[in-house]
């Protein structure tokens, strides 16, 4: 698309002007919003003033979609002229009907001649129907998507059958003795996702004139791009009152992560809530198909083109997950249900945002710029940044990277494993010989080192940045599954579209349950949100008292490592919401947390906080007992935080609804504390030995193979241990870009 294009150079003009002044260490690209002169055709839709309309608007979808009709009512409504493609353009110049030519021709020949009909299509400023099949020509689509908007009329495959059947279509291009109708609109789909500019989601009820409505609010949107702007939970213009030079896209908040303020970005007008027509049509929807869609919503089209976003999110939920269904939910006990958020490539939920979030990230940059991201980890986050950012495509690998710096003492054999195994190329991790606060510091330091960044830019037009849990590329595709397990109940007969469910976390930054709680502001009726803690119990203790107390609270080690956190990140986006986008307050609280490692929230948002939230802790002897006594009545294995999360739910949920139970890893990851849990021998062995024994219950979920090939193949892979210090860790910052990136002239 010309705007898309024209983005592209104005990065890549701001991109050569950063080479000379390299400062500031987050520069913003200019925003595609400033470049106006495509979009012509929408400024009717706001004002119905001028008419310079050069932009078509054309309705794309499978036969029977209402296309012909849709398109009169909206040309109607924007008052500009009508095209058929079929009526007024094929069967002008053929002069026969349509359905005449394509049984003279055949499939293959029609679709040529159909693609030359329209080779000198000059139209401008109309609404122009396509036929079901233009969009299998290629070179038509190029053609008419840089001359206009391609509205995608999505509907149901079963909707369309039941359509054509009252039609007296009984042939489509394609079709042939041995392909069924359902096949032919199923592979067409295919294409319909590759060329559209924007979605229109029709549901089975819908009439010509809802649908038509539907595509004028798609098209406000596309042109009212800059309203769907970001603030900081501690910024002073969270009213609305920025100007749009200050203004945050989706594609600046991915890059910048923490607000200059320090604050996390939120999106200034909450999140859209989806009507249940909506959710309903999404039922029959894959977990990529689910994810498209929802995210679609969430991210402006002009800073991820819909068909673009829809090839990144079917990147990122494919064979690289072990079940093909992603995020299954499965049936416990009871009125209980686990979603298993382990099935990707590194078995934690992690990978569920982060096999999606380097594909974002990579898009949003600047063009020609390098990035690498540093990160510290103390577990589960290394490895799925790793294999995130690895899998990126070839372009992309060329200018993106991930250093992982990680406690060579601090992490599990097993995780330590999955690190090692990415020694080269974008993604590499690097032990270092001190723990976990220290990685931390050491990339802090790097970030707030003027020379360090300054030459790095200059020598190799290479930025720092960083993928932590607060990134909101992180959270958003967290949503997704939150939606997809409510409507995998709906599917299954548990509970009633709009019927309400809890869902159980194990709690440690916050992050999965802030998307919980954003899933539900889109729509998803959660009734309860419960927060689970290990004996780390900050979290639980806050709610429970509207005190978050650091004081004398030391952190502790536990079976569930990775919730062992004090300093909740994400909380500070749920206190944002519920005191009422409070910029102040939040300011307030969290300066206080840091200076005296304390702070008490109003009475008032503490009652608002308790009525969404619940939360509740565990001690490691009843984790451990958890997982021998499901294991024992049901013969389903839990890793310790799903546990913890079991034992909460037990503990506050009120058996009145389903609960969903989030299972952020699978078991094999946690190896010994299972085995010490299931009170099988000591937990011996290499991590091989221990997770084949585990394998040999033939127990549920079962054995996860990417786990079981990465710890075969990594053996006892040599890799890099740095010893604690910060000029050594910055030089292998160097020694990675130097190696990985290429040279920019
Ligand atoms: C990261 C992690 C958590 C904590 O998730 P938050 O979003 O930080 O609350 C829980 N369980 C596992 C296995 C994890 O890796």
């Amino acid at each position: 698309m010309v705007a898309q294009s024209y983005y592209s150079m104005v990065k890549a003009v701001w991109r050569w002007g950063s080479l000379t002044t390299p400062k500031p260490l987050y520069p913003r690209p200019l925003h595609p919003r400033f470049n106006s002169f495509s979009f012509s055709l929408f400024a009717r839709l706001s004002s119905q003033s001028s008419y310079t309309e050069k932009q078509n608007l054309f309705l794309m979808g499978p036969p029977g979609a209402g296309k012909t009709t849709v398109g009169r009512i909206v040309g109607c409504r924007l008052g500009l002229p009508v095209i058929d493609v079929d009526d007024d353009i094929l069967e002008v110049k053929w002069k026969m009907p349509v359905a005449e030519k394509l049984s003279e021709l055949g499939s293959e020949r029609f679709l040529e001649e159909e693609g030359k009909a329209l080779s000198d299509f000059s139209a401008v400023g109309s609404v122009v129907s396509l036929t079901g099949s233009n969009p299998l020509h290629s070179g038509t689509m190029q053609q008419l998507k840089s001359c206009g908007v391609v509205v995608y009329l999505d509907v149901d495959t079963e909707d369309i059958m039941r359509r054509l059947s009252t039609m007296k279509v009984n042939r489509i291009v394609g079709q042939g003795p041995d392909v069924s109708m359902r096949d032919i609109l199923r592979f067409r789909q295919h294409f319909y996702n590759q060329w559209f500019d924007t979605r229109v989601l029709c549901g089975s009820g819908d009439t010509a004139d809802e649908v038509a409505e539907k595509v004028l609010q798609a098209l406000r949107r596309y042109q009212d791009s800059e309203s769907e702007t970001f603030v900081s939970t501690r910024g002073c213009l969270s009213k609305g009152t920025e100007s749009a030079s200050d203004a945050k896209y989706f594609s600046d908040v991915v890059i910048e992560g923490l607000a200059p303020d320090g604050g996390l970005y939120v999106p200034n007008r909450g999140f859209p809530k989806l009507d249940a027509c909506n959710w309903l049509r999404m039922l029959g929807m894959s977990y990529p198909e689910r994810a498209a869609t929802l995210l679609e919503k969430c991210i402006h089209p002009l800073d991820v083109p819909a068909a673009q976003l829809y090839r990144m999110v079917h990147k990122a939920y494919g064979e690289n997950f072990v079940s093909p269904s992603i995020a299954p939910v499965r049936h416990l006990i009871s009125n209980q249900y686990v979603q298993e958020l382990f099935h990707g490539p590194t078995a934690s939920f992690k990978d569920l945002a982060l096999q999606l979030m380097p594909q974002l990230f990579a898009h949003c940059l600047p063009q020609m710029c390098n990035y690498l991201i540093l990160v510290a980890t103390s577990g589960d986050t290394g490895s799925a940044v790793l294999n995130g950012f690895s899998s990126l495509s070839d372009a992309d690998r060329q200018r993106v990277g991930v250093l992982v710096f990680f406690p060579e003492d601090g992490v599990s054999e097993i995780q330590k494993r999955q690190m090692t195994s990415f020694g080269e190329g974008n993604a590499r991790a690097v032990g270092v010989a001190s723990d976990f606060d220290f990685c931390q510091r050491a990339i802090r330091q790097m970030f707030g080192e003027s020379g360090l960044t300054g030459h790095l830019a200059v020598e190799y037009a290479t930025m720092l940045s960083t993928a932590n849990s607060i990134n909101w590329a992180r959270l958003l595709p967290q949503v997704v599954y939150h939606s997809s397990a409510y409507l995998d109940l709906v599917s299954d007969g548990v509970v009633q579209f709009g019927d309400p469910v809890d869902v159980c976390i194990p709690t440690g930054n916050f992050g999965n349950a802030m998307s919980a709680m954003y899933a539900k502001q889109m729509g998803i009726p959660i009734r309860k949100l419960i927060c689970a803690s290990n004996r780390n119990n900050v979290v639980a203790d806050f709610i429970a008292t509207g005190e978050y107390d650091l004081r004398g609270r030391p952190l502790v080690a536990s079976h569930s490592p990775a919730i062992d956190i004090l300093k909740s990140s994400n909380l500070e986006r749920l206190l944002f919401h519920v005191s009422g986008r409070d910029s102040q307050l939040v300011r307030d609280l969290f300066s206080s947390l840091e200076k005296k490692q304390y702070f008490k929230v109003p009475g008032a948002l503490l009652e608002r906080i308790q009525h969404d939230i619940l939360a509740g802790w565990c001690s490691e002897v009843e984790c451990m007992a958890a997982i021998r006594e499901v294991h024992l009545s049901t013969g389903y294995i839990l890793d310790p935080h799903t546990a913890v999360a079991k034992v909460v739910a037990d503990r506050l949920q009120d058996r009145t609804c389903p609960v969903v139970i989030s299972s952020t890893a699978h078991h094999g990851k946690f190896a010994p504390a299972v085995l010490k849990a299931l009170e099988l021998q000591g937990p011996t062995g290499t991590p091989l030995d221990q997770l084949d024994r585990l394998t040999s219950f033939g127990s549920r979920p079962l054995a996860h193979n990417a786990l079981l090939k990465c710890l075969r193949e990594s053996g006892n892979r040599p890799h890099l241990v740095c010893p604690a210090d910060i000029s050594i860790l910055a030089e292998q910052v160097e020694t990675m870009i130097q190696e990985s990136f290429c040279k920019v002239y």
